[in-house]
Parts: structure tokens; sequence; C-alpha cells
């Protein structure tokens, strides 16, 4: 998929509009359009990477800036005390729809394990 097709890479050039509440050059972050929490935004990278399977040893400096924006995010939103999740659905069980790796995060509610 070249980013054109991909609805994240759109949202991360700016070339559809999103509620973005974090960006630097490697990682960008956005309100979920349809929220399951108080709090619920994305991280991506701006890099087209599919899903986690696909990502290479190369991403793993990426990887770790979602992880460091997120929690950067989660105290901005002011759910670092009270807790939060980050999640990265991968493939079909996990019910991944977009094909552009991404991590959610959830909090300023109490959020049941195991899940669904
Ligand atoms: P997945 O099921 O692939 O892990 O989650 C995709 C998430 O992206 C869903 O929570 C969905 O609400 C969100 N999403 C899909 N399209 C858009 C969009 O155009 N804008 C925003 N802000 N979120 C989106
Ligand atoms: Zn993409």
């Amino acid at each position: 998929m070249t980013s054109s097709d991909c609805i994240f890479c759109r949202i991360a050039s700016g070339d559809i509009p999103a509620d973005v509440v974090y960006k630097d050059p490697h990682v960008v972050a956005f309100r979920d359009i349809d929220p399951q929490a108080p709090v619920h935004f994305l991280v991506i990278p701006r890099r087209h990477v599919a899903t986690l399977d696909a990502a290479q040893e190369s991403d793993r400096d990426l990887l770790g800036r979602m992880f460091l924006a997120a929690r950067d995010q989660a105290r901005a939103d002011g759910v670092a005390e009270t807790g939060y999740r980050t999640v990265l659905n991968v493939g079909a069980d996990a019910g991944q729809v977009v094909q552009h790796v991404h991590m959610h995060v959830l909090g300023g509610r109490g959020l049941g394990w195991p899940p669904g």
C-alpha cells in the first residue's frame, strides 16, 4: 500500500484532518474518531508500517518513540496517575482495521480485563 491509499498516512501528512494532540518528526498522535473511553487517542509513526508484524529491526527506535509519545500525551491528558492502557491490534483476530500500525491509548475509566 502506498501512503496516498492509507488513511493514517494522510492524517500524518495533514492531508486529512484529525484532532492532532502530539507530533514530532517521527510520530503523530490524534484523538480516535470513535472513542471507547474518556481519553482515547492513537499514536502512529509517520512512516508507513502496516502492522507490528511488518516491523523490522530498523523500526526499533520508531516503536520506542511511539511508547514515549503515548506516555507524554497520557500525562498531558491527566491519566498518568489514574492509569491507562496501550493496545496494538495486530491482524484479523485482534480486529485490526486500519493497516498502518497504531497504538491505542485508553484511559479515564476503569478498563476491564481480559479484553473481549
Ligand atoms: P484498529 O481496529 O485498526 O486497531 O483501530 C482503528 C481505529 O482507528 C478505530 O478505533 C477507529 O475509530 C479509528 N479511526 C479510523 N478511521 C479514523 C479516522 O479517519 N480518524 C480518526 N481520528 N480515527 C479513525
Ligand atoms: Zn500508512
